[in-house]
């Protein structure tokens, strides 16, 4: 998306970090090295990846689905995705007639064990306040013109509950195994910002 790699100075809230960071470490309490572990796991391991594993389970296991919309926290460990910010989860399904999208007004809330850490967007001021009160002038800013047919629905995370969005099955993946299904689905699909577009060439669904 930033195709400058410019380096920004850093926020006030980094240098606050950087700062407490750094006395901890003076101070004993904070392992630098586990800190660094934390976030190469957040960063690198645990991702979008995880919730697209998902999202194409429940395209492709109607079971698994029911499970999911029932009890996502329960039905997402079954793939092994647990831990960190990822305790109470709740799956909303989009249809024909619903798209919901996810925000966390009050600070930046977020699925870290399906979806990773949170896109800077999210974190943002204006995505946090104005998508609750102009969704869908909001997911226009994304390229997502929702027609008025079909209801827009927002969802205001907690530290308590937090959710996963599962997008519509694109048209033309019938051929498609749960695995090249994963591949197609996006981060921003699984918070609601997107939708995945339809698949050309396929053999239908
Ligand atoms: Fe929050």
């Amino acid at each position: 998306m930033n195709e400058h790699h410019h380096q920004d100075p850093p926020s006030p809230m980094a240098l606050r970090v950087k700062a407490l960071e750094t006395l901890l470490t003076e101070r004993g309490v904070v392992d630098p090295e586990a800190v660094d572990a934390i976030l190469d796991v957040y960063e690198h391991q645990v991702g979008p990846h995880n919730g697209a594993r998902v999202v194409a389970r429940a395209w492709t296991d109607p079971d698994f689905r029911e499970r999911l919309l029932d009890d996502a926290t329960a039905a997402i460990a079954e793939l092994g995705f647990l831990g960190m910010q990822g305790e109470h989860m709740v799956a909303l399904e989009n249809t024909e007639r619903v798209h919901n999208v996810v925000v966390c007004t009050l600070c930046s809330c977020y699925p870290w064990s399906v979806l990773g850490l949170p896109p800077a967007w999210y974190k943002s001021h204006a995505y946090r306040s104005r998508v609750v009160i102009e969704p869908r002038a909001v997911l226009r800013e994304f390229g997502l013109d929702v027609p008025e047919r079909v209801a827009v629905r927002v969802w205001d995370s907690t530290a308590e509950l937090r959710y996963l969005v599962v997008p519509r099955r694109p048209a033309g993946t019938g051929h498609l195994d749960e695995e090249a299904l994963a591949a197609l689905v996006t981060r921003d699909s699984m918070v609601g910002t997107a939708v995945l577009p339809d698949v050309t060439g396929g053999t239908g669904t």
